[in-house]
């Protein structure tokens, strides 16, 4: 413990200890979570990325609150509605505990800046890539954002998770199907993979976590990763 400690305040010696915060694994949704057609809000159409719910029950075992993080600028568009994302995220929450995961946590973004209908259309501060989901959830949830890791396919992803402090960027591929190509800097992505589940099964993301195959997070070796300006 003491050497987790001397490590974790070398780390962050302007914060106190938080031993009392868990680490989360923020997920982003459309192209990570399930295979972006544009715009779903239909259970009908909800199709999950293959692996998707079986590595967040593992990064649940291994000790991350899995949050989901997702703009819906549909609903700012007016193409569905609140209780339309609503419906679609119980019935979402419903899937992932079939899997063995309960969901800590769902934040999304109904604006965008300028096609938004009504009060809808703001500059906000929860549209990624701003941090604001995820600092809600590290509120609400009491998260250790710098043991925390991100998932998602948009470098607007790795942009939120910089600005909230998020020490572990990894970057996928949309829908899981092949390795990211569109240009992120380098600076902004701790790792890149295809899908969820790759990242998941990897022993280098692992030890990026301070997770070791087949036990739960003991002590963050991460150091490399936490460390961009
Ligand atoms: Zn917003």
């Amino acid at each position: 413990m003491a050497a987790e400690e001397l490590l974790a305040g070398s780390l962050a010696s302007d914060e106190p200890p938080r031993q009392t915060k868990r680490p989360a694994a923020f997920v982003d949704r459309d192209g990570v979570v399930n295979i972006d057609h544009g715009y779903v809000w239909r259970i009908e159409d909800f199709a999950f990325v293959p692996g998707v719910r079986e590595a967040a029950a593992e990064l649940a075992r291994l000790g991350f609150a899995v949050v989901v993080i997702t703009n819906q600028a549909g609903i700012a568009r007016g193409m569905y509605t609140e209780a339309d994302f609503v419906r679609l995220t119980k019935w979402m929450r419903e899937r992932f505990a079939d899997a063995g995961v309960s969901i800590a946590g769902v934040y999304h973004c109904p604006h965008h800046p300028t096609a938004g209908l009504g009060a809808l259309r703001i500059s906000c501060d929860c549209r990624k890539p701003a941090p604001g989901m995820l600092l809600a959830a590290a509120r609400d949830l009491a998260l250790d954002l710098q043991h925390s890791v991100i998932f998602g396919d948009k470098c607007d992803d790795m942009r939120a998770g910089r600005a909230a402090g998020v020490g572990v960027r990894v970057f996928l591929g949309r829908d899981g199907l092949a390795p990211p190509t569109d240009p992120c800097t380098d600076a902004l992505v701790s790792l890149r993979y295809a899908s969820l589940a790759q990242a998941v099964a990897d022993p280098q993301l692992r030890r990026a976590l301070g997770v070791e195959a087949g036990r739960a997070r003991a002590t963050y070796t991460g150091a490399s990763y936490g460390r961009n300006p």
